[in-house]
């Protein structure tokens, strides 16, 4: 078998087209604020891609630029003044932050309404108690975008058999909340689970979200699965490669995301998605 690739540039523009052509119609713009402390350079690019796409979907976007020594209160400060401005329905906070700033303290002072990275306690805690089917969350960026990509790809996931490798706040742990939410039997592995390999090989859905490159090998992947690799690593010699051996991967899978170009489009449309969300729920307006 030859996996089918599942584009994820193409699904992100499709989604993108989709959020201008709503937001077009909207008697308002959805305003979103992106604060950045220091010039971390990875970060760079992503906001600049971000800010790029909002302004083409039609979004009041801003990037707020704080100084790396910038201290904890002033950030707090600024998040306040933010929760409070009626323009403004989508905050992110760029993750890193300084050392001299508490990571959680910050992401806590967020209004949940409008914390569009999902990363928030009550936001987190709503997604953990199935909100996406009872209550609304805000959920997570990257996770959403891989819900979007299983959904193109076709994949059946009531009742299937799914594992997410990695249990970080940003992407295994949402991802196993929304997997459960859509009805898959969902195991989490992690650096210290045993057999990683024979536990992969019986996934019929594998997201890998580790940062190790290649670590999956083709041999984990299970006859016909649907395959979804959010990591994107670096080579020494400069390459970027995701957690799955792509090559390998693709002869046993059924369809499979190529890195670049799969998971990573779809953060960003998936932010403006969560904006846009923000924005019709804050604001009471109709979609
Ligand atoms: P973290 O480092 O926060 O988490 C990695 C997870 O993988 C941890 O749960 C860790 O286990 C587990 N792990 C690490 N090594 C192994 C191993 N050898 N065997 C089994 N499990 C292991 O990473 P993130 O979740 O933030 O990111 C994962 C990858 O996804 C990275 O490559 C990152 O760049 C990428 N990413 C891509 C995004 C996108 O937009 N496409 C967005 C976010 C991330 P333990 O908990 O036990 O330590």
């Amino acid at each position: 078998m030859t996996a089918s690739i599942i584009d994820g540039k193409a699904v992100a523009a499709r989604l993108r087209a989709s959020l201008a052509e709503r937001v077009a119609h909207l008697p308002f713009r959805p305003g979103l604020r992106v604060v950045r402390v220091g010039d971390d350079p990875a970060s760079g690019v992503y906001v600049r891609n971000k800010d790029r796409a909002a302004a083409a979907a039609g979004f009041d976007s801003a990037t707020l630029q704080l100084p790396a020594d910038t201290d904890e209160d002033t950030l707090v400060d600024l998040v306040a003044e933010l929760n409070t401005d009626p323009v403004v329905d989508g905050i992110l906070v760029q993750l890193p932050l300084p050392p001299q700033i508490r990571q959680d303290a910050v992401i806590a002072a967020i209004d949940p309404a409008k914390d569009v990275d999902g990363f928030h306690p009550l936001n987190a805690g709503r997604l953990a108690m199935g909100a996406p089917l009872h209550r609304p969350a805000l959920v997570p960026c990257t996770p959403k975008g891989v819900m979007h990509l299983l959904r193109e790809a076709g994949a059946r996931l009531p009742g299937a058999r799914a594992v997410v490798l990695g249990r970080s706040q940003i992407v295994g742990r949402p991802m196993l909340q929304l997997l459960l939410a859509a009805d898959c039997s969902v195991t989490v592995l992690h650096s210290r689970s045993r057999d990683l390999a024979a536990e992969c090989r019986r996934a019929e859905i594998l997201v890998a979200a580790v940062g190790r490159p290649e670590l999956v090998r083709g041999d984990w992947i299970g006859e016909g699965a649907v395959v979804i690799d959010v990591g994107i690593n670096r080579l020494p010699e400069g390459r970027l490669v995701g957690d799955v051996a792509f090559a390998e991967a693709r002869e046993r899978a059924a369809a499979i995301t190529p890195v670049p170009g799969g998971v990573g489009p779809m953060t960003i449309a998936c932010l403006l998605e969560n904006t846009l969300e923000a924005a019709l729920a804050r604001r009471g307006a109709a979609g």
